[in-house]
């Protein structure tokens, strides 16, 4: 318990005194506040200034490194030449400018689907599309692993929140035969679930689901641009893109930019401009946004090579980490995120400190963003890392893991 005088009876932070007192401790021993790094300046997708010193960046989600490509940039200064700044309003009234169908022309073509839906984040598009198709009586049947903006959509709707267990296709088939008949359901599944970086088994998820007739929405936030042969993601890896009902994703991770959407051939979609509050009641993207947004998109089609090379750097940096003796998440290379399993927070800060100090960023990531309590040091990989940079990153983890005691 807090004493009285910083918390009086009834103050409404008294909640927030356990994370409040194990954010102190951490910072008590001396390490670095892992959650306050300023990028004094970024260089290039895969480096900036950190504590005035050239850093390797290995904790982004710029999968494909479209950061900096030079029409991606070009197009952002024409917009805001030609549209200026901001839009100033929703979608739905003033706020739908060119840039915005062109993006989402961009979208429809990159997935093949009829209809497109762009939203101010990915936070939005799944707190948005849940909410509004899985309401009061309906059930949302979800990975217990479901990023937070899934398990928030859920809570707006109302619906019937059933999870189960972590990419198991049993678990989902025994709780799918548990609902009542005739009752809506939605299944949700990510392709890439983000912590682990672990794949899901789209194909027999979707073939259950829609076994039990339920509607299915994919989020392929991290999948996006890398996976599958166009970088349609896992649901086209695996051969099931015509059987997923929505397919939501996100600008802030392989497009390079910020924002979210929808796509989906569902006849009534469209339907969805005018119902779903966190598409009506927000502001729209800016004009500079869309516009880089649509020229990444348009790019990511072409990107084969790229991907190609990101696998190389994900198998490289897993394969390499293994050897050195460090626990990984997945038994393999599944995705750009290699996920390195942490003995406790204690370690995890001092490990991510003495990585930072190499020169090296990793995301450290703990509960509740983590699962099953655990600390990880979240390493996401980049298009643009060169294979001599994987070889710099590995020896880095050499040097501190050593001094750290974590290898030996
Ligand atoms: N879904 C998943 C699986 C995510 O990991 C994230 C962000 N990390 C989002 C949605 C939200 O994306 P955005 O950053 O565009 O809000």
């Amino acid at each position: 318990m807090t004493d009285t005088v910083t918390a009086p009876a009834g103050d409404l932070f008294s909640k927030f005194d356990d994370i409040i007192q194990t954010r102190e401790t951490l910072l008590a021993s001396g390490v670095e506040d892992p959650y306050n790094l300023v990028m004094e300046k970024v260089l290039s997708p895969t480096r900036a200034i950190c504590n005035g010193r050239d850093t390797i960046l290995l904790g982004t989600y710029n999968y494909m490194g479209m950061t900096f490509d030079p029409d991606v940039l070009e197009a952002g200064k024409q917009a805001l030449a030609d549209y200026g700044s901001g839009t100033t309003g929703s979608r739905v009234l003033n706020g739908t400018f060119q840039g915005h169908k062109e993006c989402e022309d961009a979208l429809r073509e990159f997935y093949g689907m009829d209809h497109a839906m762009v939203f101010s984040t990915g936070y939005q598009a799944n707190l948005g599309i849940i909410s509004t198709i899985a309401g009061k009586g309906d059930y949302v049947i979800l990975d217990i692993d479901s990023h937070a903006s899934i398990y928030d959509g859920c809570a707006m709707g109302n619906a019937e929140i059933v999870p189960f267990r972590h990419n198991n296709v049993e678990a989902l088939e025994k709780r799918l035969r548990r609902i009542p008949e005739g009752a809506g359901k939605l299944v949700i599944l990510e392709g890439v679930y983000s912590m682990m970086g672990d794949v899901a088994p789209l194909k027999e998820m979707v073939a259950v689901s829609k076994k039990y007739g339920a509607m299915v929405l994919v989020d392929e936030a991290h999948s996006m641009g890398f996976i599958g042969e166009n970088g349609r993601g896992v649901a086209e890896e695996q051969g099931v893109m015509d059987d997923c009902d929505f397919i939501i994703g996100t600008f802030s991770k392989s497009v390079g930019t910020v924002g979210g959407f929808c796509v989906s051939n569902h006849p009534k979609f469209d339907i969805m401009r005018l119902v779903c509050r966190p598409y009506v009641f927000t502001a729209s993207l800016p004009p500079s946004v869309v516009a880089t947004s649509a020229t990444s998109i348009r790019k990511l089609m072409h990107g084969s090579n790229k991907r190609a090379h990101l696998w190389e750097n994900s198998k490289t940096l897993h394969k390499g980490l293994r050897d050195l003796g460090f626990d990984i998440g997945t038994p393999e290379a599944q995705s750009a995120i290699i996920a390195v399993i942490m003995p406790d927070l204690q370690q995890g800060a001092m490990m991510w400190e003495a990585l930072l100090k190499e020169g090296l960023y990793v995301n450290l990531a703990r509960p509740p963003a983590t699962p099953a309590g655990m600390t990880l040091l979240r390493c996401s990989l980049c298009a643009e890392h060169s294979a001599e940079e994987v070889q710099t990153i590995l020896q880095m983890f050499e040097r501190a893991g050593k001094a750290v005691g974590i290898i030996s």
